[in-house]
């Protein structure tokens, strides 16, 4: 394999392999330490070319360490990106090969599943490595958690801005049905909301709709769809300029990573009315579950890690508030909590 190592400012580490024999083009980064080896999930993508892969594991890698401080875990931030279509390009080689890569950088990064890395790809990088989390012959499967933290997240912003405490009657429109926004729809279905979903694969969209008897909608529809609640859960800077203007809810909360399109829109939003529940915060749920088996290895506690991740609800509510006393976003807010944990670890 063939490494090249990439100095970036505010990075630790950015690395990329290429593997000829598997055809495995993947950048590595880690973002940061302080709190503990970087552990972030690897993401497959047919990335136009290599400045936008390097691009998008970078500001993945960051949202990592953030996410993971946030958490109160003691773990960095890091990511990782294959260049490649998931449904025509994976291979067990490649997979191996990743394996092989991850290896290489000895326990400094540990990678899991993200969009486009399956549970049964996970099972075939840990052949090549230890610095795997999240194995589903482990029970590690880390989507239902993910959806679980989503939904108490969605809880926590219904109670703050619509002062409800149940879901009963009220809308969500959920952008994205794969393995997080699906297990989303079953906990809000099941918690009495209405569901309006969209997904770029209309196969999906009809299997979900049927399973819980919700709206469709066109993927560019789902902005103004009639909904209390708008929650991202495909993939990034999906808030922009022109979706912020169509959005009819009044609250944004969702698991996709890297919302915001630009940072400064997070005031945008605060404008508009519209509560933004930060995506590195209401996302941790998957995190703390394959955090569990790095942080306590074989001594797994159901009960911390549930306790963890309806934890996420708490720390919104106090992100909401003391962005709404400071008239700020709650990015602001939220970056501000991670920040202080790095540097207070920083200074120990
Ligand atoms: P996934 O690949 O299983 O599902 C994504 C779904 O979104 C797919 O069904 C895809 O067809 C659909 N989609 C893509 N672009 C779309 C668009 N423009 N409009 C409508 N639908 C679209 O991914 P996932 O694991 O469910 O993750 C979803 C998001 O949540 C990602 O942004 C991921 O980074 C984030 N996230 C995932 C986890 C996890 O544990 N998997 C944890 C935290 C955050």
């Amino acid at each position: 394999m063939q490494i090249e190592r990439t100095r970036i400012e505010g990075y630790e580490e950015v690395v990329y392999g290429e593997d000829p024999e598997s055809g495995l083009k993947a950048f590595i980064a880690i973002h940061d330490t302080t709190l503990g080896p970087a552990i972030g999930g690897c993401r497959m993508w047919p990335y136009a070319d290599r400045d936008a892969a390097l691009s998008d594991v970078l500001r993945l890698a960051r949202s990592m360490t953030y996410k993971a401080a946030i958490a109160r875990l003691p773990l960095g931030g890091g990511k990782a990106v294959i260049i490649g279509d998931p449904h025509k390009d994976k291979t067990e080689a490649l997979m191996e090969a990743f394996g092989d890569f991850v290896q290489g950088l000895e326990g400094r990064y540990i990678t899991a599943e993200e969009v486009g890395i399956w549970p049964d790809d996970v099972e075939t990088i840990s052949r090549r490595t230890r610095y795997v989390t999240g194995r589903p012959r482990r029970g590690g499967d880390p989507t239902p958690l993910a959806a679980w933290g989503v939904y108490c997240g969605i809880r926590a912003a219904v109670r703050h801005k619509l002062e409800l405490s149940s879901m009963a009657g009220l809308s969500v429109a959920v952008q994205g049905l794969g393995h997080v926004g699906h297990k989303l729809c079953r906990y809000l279905h099941d918690a009495g909301a209405e569901l309006i979903v969209a997904d770029k694969d209309p196969e999906v969209a009809a299997k979900v709709a049927a399973q819980f008897r919700a709206e469709i909608v066109a993927p560019d529809a789902i902005y103004s769809a009639d909904a209390d609640v708008f929650a991202p859960c495909a993939m990034g800077d999906v808030l922009t300029d022109e979706t912020i203007p169509a959005l009819s809810a009044s609250i944004v909360a969702g698991s996709a990573n890297n919302q915001l399109a630009r940072r400064e829109l997070g005031m945008e939003l605060v404008k508009r009315g519209i509560l933004y529940a930060p995506d590195y915060v209401i996302s941790a749920g998957g995190l703390m579950k394959v955090a569990e088996e790095v942080v306590y290895p074989g001594d797994f506690d159901q009960e911390r890690l549930q306790g963890r991740v309806e934890g996420i609800g708490l720390t919104l509510t106090r992100i909401f508030r003391e962005a709404d006393r400071e008239g700020i976003d709650t990015t602001t807010v939220a970056d501000r909590i991670a920040m202080d944990r790095l540097e207070m670890a920083k200074a120990a």
